[in-house]
C-alpha cells in the first residue's frame, strides 16, 4: 500500500488532497504519480470511476509553475467532462497560484477570450473548442509542457481523431503526451504509437475476484434523498452490528453527524483518527454500544469484527475488489451476511460493472415507502420518550419551558420539541434532476435519441436494451415513436434519471447513441 506521502507530494497539495478526503492513492494514482512527475509519457488504463482524474490531475498540479501561460493542456470528450475535471483540479489546486480553465463549445467563446487572456496554466477542453481557440489565435500552445487526452477511448468514438491530430500539432515536440483510457481499443493504441515517445503502460488489472455467499441487495436511489433512503432501509433491516461504507473522510464525518443527530447509535472510523480515538470507536462497537460503524474502506481495512450481521454501500466501492473486500465483512464463521448497496443514477454504470465481473447475483429491491417505516420511527420515539421521562432529572427543562405554558397547549408544546429534535437533516449538494417540459405524458418523460430506423432498430430492441441498461422494468417504458434518424420515447419520471446517465452515452446495437430529454416543439419540428 502506498500512501500519498510517500508519493513526496508537496505540502501544499497534499493538504488539498486531505481535503477533498482523499484517504490513499487507488492503484492507478499510486503507480502513474511517481511517473508522471519525472517527465515521461504514460499510457494509464483502468476503468470509468477508478479515479484516473487524480492520477494526472496530481502531478500536473505539482509540477506546475506560476508563470502565466498555458503549461498544460487536457483534451476531454464532453462538455461535462471537461467541467468535471476542471472541477476537480481547482480543488487539488486550492493552495498553489495555479489557474484553471475549462473551455468548450455551447459558452460564450468572448467570456473564454477574456479568461484565457489574464493568463492560464491548466486548460481543460473539448477538442473542437480548443481548436476554434487555436484558429482564432486566443491560445497558444508553444509553451505547453504536457497534454493529456483523456477518456481518449471516447473521443475517437465520438470522431475527434482529426482534431486531436491537429491539436497535437500544436504542440512542442519536446511535451510529455499521457493519455487515459478505460479501454484500449486499436484506434487509441495507434493513437499513443504515432504520438508519444517511449510511453510508461500503468495497467490496473483486474484480476479474479470471487465473491462468498452473502445475499446481495441493491436500492436505487437519488442523491438528494440518499440519506432518508438509508435511513428508511436500515429502520426496516434488523441491524445487529453493520458497517456502512463511504468514498472519503468527510463522507464518514458527514454521515455520522446526520445519523447521530436522527438518533441512531452510530460512530465514524477513518484514517484521520489516532490511534487512540480508533481504539476507542472499536471497542464501542465490539460491546455493541454502538449499532453502526461508518467507515472508510482503509479505515475498514483493520477491523476484524466477527459477527456483523449488515454491510452496507452508502457509496458505491470504486471497484469490484473494493466491494468483494467490503461486503466480505459480513457472513462470517457461517453466520448469515446482508450487503446492501445503495446506486444512484450516475453509479449505474459503474455498479452494472461490479456485478458482472464478480458475477455476483446482487437483487434489486425497492427502498421502503415512508408509510412503512413511519409507523416504526414513532415507535422509537416513544420508547425514548418513555424512558427519558422516567429516567427524571428534567428539572432544567421545565424550568426552560416556563411561561410558555401559559401560552401554549402542552400537548403541543411537547410535539414542537419533538419536531426540534426529530428536525430532518437534509444533504444538500443533490443534484436534482429536472427534466423540464419535455412534451410527455403526466408522470412521464419524453426522451429524444440520436438514432432511429435507418440504425436497424425496432421497438423490442429498444425496450430490451433500455430496460438491461438502466436497470428498469419494461413496464416503466411508455410510447416509442421511431422515425428514420432519430426516435421519442417516454419512461416514467422515477426510472428517468437512471434512463438519463445510463444511455446519454452509449451503444445499441453497435452504433453510438446520444440521448437526451426532449424538446416540447420537437415533438412538430423534427417530424
Ligand atoms: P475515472 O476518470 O477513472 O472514471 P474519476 O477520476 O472521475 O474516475 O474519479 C471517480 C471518483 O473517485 C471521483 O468522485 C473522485 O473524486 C473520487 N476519487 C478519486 N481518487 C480518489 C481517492 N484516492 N480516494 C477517494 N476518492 C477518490
Ligand atoms: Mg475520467
Amino acid at each position: 500500500m502506498t500512501t500519498f506521502l510517500e508519493l513526496g507530494l508537496s505540502k501544499k497539495v497534499m493538504q488539498a488532497i486531505d481535503e477533498m478526503g482523499f484517504e490513499e492513492p487507488s492503484p492507478i494514482q499510486a503507480q502513474c504519480i511517481p511517473v508522471v512527475v519525472t517527465g515521461k509519457d504514460v499510457v494509464g488504463q483502468a476503468q470509468t470511476g477508478t479515479g484516473k482524474t487524480a492520477a494526472f490531475g496530481i502531478p500536473l498540479v505539482e509540477m506546475a509553475a506560476n508563470a502565466r501561460h498555458v503549461q498544460s493542456l487536457i483534451l476531454t470528450p464532453t462538455r461535462e467532462l471537461a467541467i468535471q475535471v476542471a472541477g476537480e483540479l481547482r480543488k487539488i489546486a486550492k493552495y498553489k497560484r495555479i489557474r484553471t480553465l475549462p473551455i468548450y463549445g455551447g459558452q460564450s467563446i468572448g467570456h473564454q477570450i477574456k479568461a484565457l487572456q489574464q493568463g492560464v496554466q491548466i486548460v481543460i477542453g473539448t477538442p473542437g473548442r480548443v481548436l476554434d481557440h487555436i484558429r482564432r489565435g486566443t491560445l497558444k500552445l508553444d509553451k505547453v509542457r504536457t497534454i493529456v487526452l483523456d477518456e481518449a477511448d471516447e473521443m475517437l468514438d465520438m470522431g475527434f481523431i482529426e482534431d486531436i491530430e491537429a491539436i497535437l500539432q500544436e504542440t512542442p515536440k519536446e511535451r510529455q503526451t499521457l493519455l487515459f483510457s478505460a479501454t484500449m481499443p486499436d484506434l487509441v493504441k495507434k493513437l499513443a504509437k504515432r504520438y508519444m515517445k517511449e510511453p510508461v503502460a500503468v495497467t490496473i488489472n483486474r484480476g479474479e475476484v470471487s465473491v462468498p455467499l452473502i445475499e446481495q441487495v441493491y436500492y436505487k436511489v437519488l442523491e438528494r434523498n440518499k440519506l432518508e433512503s438509508l435511513c428508511r432501509i436500515i429502520d426496516s433491516e434488523e441491524i445487529q452490528l453493520g458497517i456502512i461504507f463511504c468514498r472519503t473522510k468527510r463522507g464518514v464525518d458527514e454521515l455520522t453527524e446526520a445519523l447521530i443527530a436522527r438518533g441512531y447509535m452510530t460512530d465514524g472510523l477513518h484514517g484521520d483518527l489516532s490511534q487512540a480515538q480508533r481504539d476507542r470507536v472499536m471497542k464501542k462497537f465490539r460491546n455493541g454500544e454502538i449499532e453502526m460503524l461508518i467507515a472508510t474502506d482503509v479505515a475498514a481495512r483493520g477491523i476484524d469484527v466477527g459477527n456483523v450481521s449488515h454491510v452496507v454501500n452508502y457509496d458505491i466501492p470504486q471497484d469490484p475488489e473494493s466491494y468483494v473486500h467490503r461486503i466480505g465483512r459480513t457472513g462470517r464463521a457461517g453466520k448469515r451476511g446482508l450487503a446492501l448497496t445503495l446506486v444512484t443514477p450516475r453509479e449505474y454504470k459503474l455498479f452494472k460493472t461490479i456485478e458482472k465481473e464478480t458475477k455476483a447475483n446482487i437483487v434489486m429491491r425497492e427502498v421502503p415507502t415512508l408509510a412503512d417505516v413511519a409507523e416504526r420511527q414513532a415507535e422509537i420515539w416513544r420508547d425514548r420518550l418513555r424512558a427519558t421521562v422516567q429516567e427524571g432529572g428534567l428539572a432544567h427543562y421545565r424550568a426552560i419551558l416556563g411561561n410558555l405554558l401559559d401560552e401554549f397547549d402542552p400537548i403541543d408544546l411537547a410535539a414542537a420539541a419533538l419536531k426540534l429534535t426529530a428536525g430532518d437533516a437534509q444533504s444538500e449538494d443533490a443534484e436534482d434532476y429536472d427534466f423540464g417540459d419535455t412534451g410527455a405524458a403526466p408522470g412521464m418523460v419524453r426522451f429524444f435519441i440520436n438514432i432511429g430506423r435507418s440504425a436497424k432498430i425496432g421497438p423490442s430492441d429498444l425496450i430490451r436494451t433500455i430496460s438491461e441498461e438502466a436497470g428498469i422494468p419494461v413496464r416503466a417504458i411508455g410510447k416509442i415513436d421511431i422515425f428514420d434518424k432519430f426516435t421519442f420515447l417516454e419512461v416514467e419520471e422515477e426510472s428517468a434519471p437512471f434512463v438519463f446517465e445510463s444511455l446519454r452515452q452509449s451503444r445499441i446495437n453497435g452504433s453510438r447513441v446520444n440521448l437526451e430529454p426532449a424538446r416540447p416543439r420537437e415533438r412538430m419540428s423534427r417530424r
